[in-house]
């Protein structure tokens, strides 16, 4: 296992000078931590992401990053996609005077609204965080596609027996996240959810006016998310959905009640039409991506 951490040393040495400097604070021993125990973890040792929009150049590494470890395609796309577990964005106000970046990817919600939908449990939250899914159990209903409120569950059109496609927050991965690995800028953190608080909150400190509201879009929001997101203009002007703290779950039961019909109806004629007009020269076995 790399002894690497995914902060800089200056934010560690701000830290520790703020008499924070206890906190364990590699991506190393987070995922240790996450690994090791059957234990359920308080929400603070989550592994969590922070994204500081402030501090992103656009210069895509994290993508390229994202598409290699998942053995993705690289596709033309402005969304994500089946085959886009991430992208980055680039906003700007009419006049031009406001710009900001914006990553895309599952926000990992404290209590997902995606899981909690899903009726055969095919997408579930590990006892460290990441919300995952297993496509032996998905049955396709797209229940979840319906309840989250980040619209990041894709369907993969492409195959005969389509699967759910969405960031897992490589929890396989012995050195976390392989975006968060490659942000030469600092803009993208891997660690525990209660420490990149603390180093949110510490860059709103010692920046005065630079971050909207002063604030974690994440912290609370639907509940809270394991993606944290700093930024320079409002939340909503980088497409955040503005929810306040009451878990999504509580709020998306109309989803369940709608979603048979959609399933049933526009989903299930959306999957006829793609299988007629397929020039399917392929068995269903061959299609399944592993
Ligand atoms: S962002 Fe959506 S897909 Fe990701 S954990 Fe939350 S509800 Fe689930
Ligand atoms: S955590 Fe992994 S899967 Fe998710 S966006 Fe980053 S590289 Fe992609
Ligand atoms: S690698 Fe970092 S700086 Fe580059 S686009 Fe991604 S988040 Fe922004």
């Amino acid at each position: 296992m790399q002894n690497k951490s995914n902060l800089s040393r200056r934010e560690f040495l701000k830290i520790a000078g703020a008499g924070l400097g206890s906190l364990a604070l590699t991506a190393n021993a987070c995922v240790s931590a996450g690994a090791s125990s059957n234990e359920e973890l308080p929400l603070e040792e989550h592994w969590a992401l922070l994204y500081d929009a402030t501090q992103c150049s656009g210069c895509r590494e994290c993508e390229r990053a994202c598409k290699a470890y998942n053995k993705l395609p690289e596709e033309n796309v402005d969304d994500l996609s089946g085959n886009t577990f991430t992208l980055i964005k680039l906003y700007q106000s009419e006049d031009g005077a406001q710009k900001s970046f914006r990553k895309y990817q599952c926000m990992h919600c404290v209590d997902p609204a995606c899981a909690a939908s899903c009726p055969v449990g095919a997408l579930h939250k590990i006892e460290n965080g990441p919300v995952v899914y297993d496509a032996y159990k998905c049955i396709g209903c797209r229940y979840c596609m319906q309840a989250c409120a980040f619209g990041v569950p894709r369907y993969d059109w492409s195959l005969a027996y389509p699967f759910i496609r969405k960031c897992e927050m490589c929890y396989h991965r012995e050195a976390g996240p392989a975006c968060a690995d490659i942000c030469p800028k600092q803009a993208l953190l891997f660690g525990r959810r209660g420490d990149l608080l603390e180093i949110a909150k510490m860059r709103i400190s010692v920046n005065p006016g630079k971050y909207f509201e002063d604030r974690v879009y994440g912290e609370f929001e639907g509940g809270g998310t394991s993606v944290l997101i700093l930024s320079g203009v409002p939340f909503e002007a980088i497409g955040l959905p503005g929810l306040d703290p009451q878990p999504l779950p509580d709020r998306t039961q109309w989803a369940l009640n709608i979603v048979p019909a959609i399933f049933f109806g526009v989903g299930g004629a959306m999957s006829a039409v793609y299988q007629r007009t397929k020039n399917k020269t392929s068995t269903p076995e061959e299609e399944v991506k592993s």
